[in-house]
């Protein structure tokens, strides 16, 4: 009989931390890493802005513009700006494209909260905007808290005029009333989804009259002054506006021992920043590669941006005709990682989860073979053939990694864009970062697991 200790150690699995699994080398480089990263996060809060920075930095290491249509050279890099909302990033490989593409394709869009199209009006001594909220949110957490307006109006004969106000410390921010305890008796009672309504998420934005003796919503009509002063803008250019209320918080450290991100919109800038900084670390790939930056995943990802729409496919037929190939060969040859976040396990929460099957916090990048709800509805089961695939990939680059599902069965659920790309008969699986408090205005990850997700978006580049 063989000793049990030593057969045990042979045969079972058991999940470790990246501290304990990985050299300390990897944690200094992790917390090294993140300060890009955090960059990356305040200069990124929509996915107008993560567009705009992400050409910004693909510029800076010789990626250069792409239309339909272009020839195409190995080695050389690309990309593709969809209406400044989505953003498609490649670099040519030396092998034959039909080899097929490798795919890192994360999003850009976070929940938030949007503005209506005729938001401004006046009452009690206040202007507000009224708002429409924008992906998975719970109300409660988005009132009192301090708030930034970003976006784009767009007047009558063209003119863009981008906005940003909340974000620079001598800025003022914006808010959302919330009830004094004292008064709360009867909201106290009410479940927690349904004591703050859509329609109370009003965005205070002045209290100050425009003139004094006028009383014709004079506070309205001040707020709409200083716009016009400021932007040239009038109440009704509204109508062509896609204004975003978001939190007003910079990305910060968290803990003593400085080991977590807190910041807005996690979700999922900490899977695209690894996505396109694997990218551009990869030099003279073999494959072809890219990596996909898409907007509209939190509601769907519907429209002209998000995942479903066609750009994608013609994309990969048009690299695949630049470069002499079948575009179905191409398709059923790619590789995909769907990068997105994953709900890590929280002790304060433990009954959402099912403790042997949950993504643990520093334990690295989540490998998630389904998503969905209820019996595995509306999702990609991943093949285990693709899974056993990326083991050896992660494994002989040393990739810390767990695999985990979200949550307890039956206890909710969620999608990523993993089953769109599937769709294109590509073989696809979802790999990304553990969050605590995903959806909340201040997201916390572990800077390891977001420096193992990079470690192995590079591996699958390399692959
Ligand atoms: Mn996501
Ligand atoms: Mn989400």
């Amino acid at each position: 009989m063989k000793d049990a200790k030593e057969l045990k150690e042979a045969l079972s699995y058991r999940k470790k931390s990246v501290y304990e699994a990985a050299p300390k080398e990897i944690t200094e480089a992790a917390y090294r890493y993140s300060e890009g990263y955090a960059a990356f996060l305040d200069a990124a809060k929509t996915e107008r802005e993560a567009v705009a920075e992400s050409i910004r930095l693909a510029k800076e290491k010789g990626f250069r513009p792409y239309t339909l249509g272009m020839e195409l050279k190995a080695g050389e890099k690309y990309y593709y700006n969809n209406r400044d909302k989505s953003l498609y990033l490649f670099t040519v490989g030396s092998e034959p494209i039909e080899r097929g593409i490798r795919i890192c394709a994360a999003h850009i869009d976070s929940p938030r909260i949007d503005l209506k199209q005729c938001p401004l009006y006046e009452e009690g001594g206040m202007s507000f905007f009224k708002t429409h909220y924008y992906g998975g949110i719970r109300k409660y957490q988005w009132v009192a808290t301090p708030l930034a307006l970003h976006g784009v109006v767009v007047k009558k004969d063209g003119t863009r005029i981008d906005i940003s106000v909340g974000e620079d410390d001598r800025d003022p921010v914006f808010y959302i009333n919330d009830l004094l305890p004292h008064l709360g008796h009867e909201a106290d009672k009410k479940p927690l989804g349904e004591a703050i309504q859509g329609e109370k998420l009003n965005v205070l934005v002045g209290s100050r009259p425009y003139d004094p003796e006028f009383d014709g919503d004079s506070i309205k009509l001040n707020t709409l002054y200083l716009l016009h002063e400021k932007y040239g803008i009038t109440e009704e250019d509204f109508l062509s506006a896609e204004l975003c209320v978001v939190p007003a918080f910079k990305a910060r450290d968290i803990g003593f021992d400085r080991s977590l991100i807190g910041a807005y919109g996690h979700d999922d800038r900490v899977c695209a920043y690894p996505s396109l900084t694997a990218l551009f670390d990869t030099e003279a790939p073999a494959s072809t590669l890219m990596c996909v930056l898409a907007d509209k995943e939190e509601t769907g990802s519907e429209g002209n941006t998000g995942m479903k729409s066609a750009i994608f496919p013609d994309l990969i037929a048009e690299i695949a005709r630049a470069l002499g190939g079948d575009p179905a060969v191409v398709r059923a040859n790619s590789k995909c990682l769907s990068a997105d976040v994953s709900a890590a396990f929280d002790p304060n929460f433990s009954d959402a989860f099912e403790k042997r099957n949950t993504p643990l916090l520093s334990a690295g990048v989540v490998l998630t073979k389904y998503t969905g709800s209820r019996g595995k509805s509306s999702t990609n089961d991943a093949s285990a053939e693709y899974i056993g695939w990326l083991r050896r990939v992660m494994a002989q680059s040393g990739v810390i990694w767990q695999a985990g599902e979200l949550g307890k069965v039956d206890g909710g659920g969620g999608g990523t864009v993993a089953k769109f790309i599937a769709g294109h008969n590509i073989e696809t699986v979802d790999l990304g970062v553990p969050v605590i408090s995903m959806h909340a205005p201040f997201e916390v990850v572990s800077k390891v697991d977001v420096y193992e997700a990079y470690r192995a978006f590079v591996a699958f580049c390399n692959a």
